[in-house]
């Protein structure tokens, strides 16, 4: 079945439901037992079976299991689960795998609340970190040391977009023992399939395309059958939880992502092109665009691209001209988060947070995310925002 058609009668069996073609909300925390044997058998069905099973809403209920089986088919993975927020999701995925004296490699490109969490409570347990480049491919072999047990990529980067050879990377890091995390958020469970290219457990920001209309935080943590015990058990031990009607809006979120982001990829792609053009322009950050840093490695292992993308500015406009750029656009709003059907625009900095791959340009630069407007709409706004640039 194809993800479009999966999407509109794969997510449950309207069978199992009356006949109702969305799942009912399950608002559970206490769930009864019929008696002993009952909850014996399912105690059983849970921990020894695995099976989706009503225990204790903690655990889950029949709108969890339909939310948390769709993505996992969707992306190839083994199973899924379900956490309050994307990066619950990035610090879960990795607490689930380290202890006290480990050694990781994170992308230094990496969503910032990411590496915040690494360098302050990973620190503080004792788990060291070295950022790689994210460009570095097969030479990451060169940052292993005996103790490295995870990588943790991010492809393409938060912010600046860098494609990863995720082959290559995981194929050094199964071969030290190590396993691979990816926060696949951008590409959503559509566009890249990490465990066709070497990945073990793979996360996402569901707050993103998945609920897709930036009412509702998500967490999702997909991983291949080998890493699916010491997942679970770890989210489980530390009574990770999202709450059922946010597991009910990203559920409908989801029917609409696929022929939602056909939307996002093609504005994107062509205001990313219009941009490129732009004499004020020294680099726009698409991997899906053509002569763009990554696009061969895209080609190579991507079916499609989001909306989200960044530029940056030719060097020279000082901050008064930038100000002038951003305040004004009309369409583009100034705030964090993006996937939603709005766009969004967000200025940014990382030269001062990028240990290992020093970020090479000294001109203003900001992210694009290209919603569900218009395209020529949005391209007006940009259009208005380059004329108070340059003073016109
Ligand atoms: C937004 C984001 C997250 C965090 O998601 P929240 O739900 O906001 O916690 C993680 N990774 C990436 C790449 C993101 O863009």
């Amino acid at each position: 079945m194809s993800p479009d058609t999966y999407l509109s009668h794969g997510v449950i069996d309207p069978d199992d439901f009356g006949g109702a073609v969305n799942p009912p909300v399950f608002h559970a925390s206490t769930v009864t037992f019929r008696n002993l044997d009952d909850m014996e058998a399912r105690g059983r069905a849970m921990s020894v079976a695995d099976t989706d099973v009503m225990w204790y809403g903690r655990k889950g209920t029949p709108t969890t299991f339909a939310l948390q089986n769709a993505l996992a088919q969707l992306e190839g993975g083994h199973r899924s689960l379900l956490v309050s927020s994307g990066l619950a999701a990035c610090t879960s995925a990795i607490m689930a795998f380290v202890k006290a004296g480990d050694h990781i490699l994170v992308s230094d490109s990496v969503y910032g609340p990411t590496r915040h969490y690494v360098e302050t409570v990973l620190a503080r347990c004792n788990v060291s970190a070295t950022f790689y480049d994210p460009t570095l491919g097969p030479d990451i072999a060169a940052l292993f040391r005996p103790t490295t047990t995870l990588v943790f990529a991010e492809s393409p980067g938060s912010q600046t977009f860098e494609m990863q050879d995720i082959p290559a990377i995981a194929k050094v890091a199964h071969r030290h023992g190590a396993v691979v995390v990816i926060d696949n958020t951008w590409a959503t469970p559509l566009f890249f399939k990490p465990f066709e290219h070497g990945v073990d457990v793979s996360v996402h920001a569901g707050t993103k395309y998945i609920v897709g209309h930036s009412d509702a935080l998500m967490g999702v943590i997909t991983t291949n059958r080998e890493s699916w015990n010491t997942v679970r058990e770890y989210v489980f031990a530390t009574g990770q939880h999202a709450g059922p009607d946010d597991v009910y809006l990203a559920q409908r979120g989801l029917r609409t992502m696929a022929v939602r982001l056909e939307r996002h990829q093609r504005s994107g792609l062509a205001i990313a092109d219009w941009l490129a053009g732009r004499p004020e322009v020294a680099q726009v950050l698409h991997p899906g665009l053509p002569g763009a840093p990554g696009h061969a490695l895209w080609r190579r292992d991507f079916t499609g691209a989001s909306g989200l993308f960044s530029v940056v500015l030719k060097p020279g406009y000082g901050r008064e001209a930038f100000r002038a750029f951003i305040d004004d656009l009309k369409l583009f709003r100034l705030g964090f988060s993006w996937g939603g059907f709005e766009s969004l625009v967000m200025p940014f900095d990382p030269s001062e947070k990028r240990p290992a791959a020093a970020w090479p340009y000294a001109g203003q630069a900001f992210r694009l995310h290209v919603g569900l407007e218009a395209k020529e709409d949005l391209i007006a706004d940009l259009e208005a925002a380059f004329r108070r640039l340059v003073g016109q």
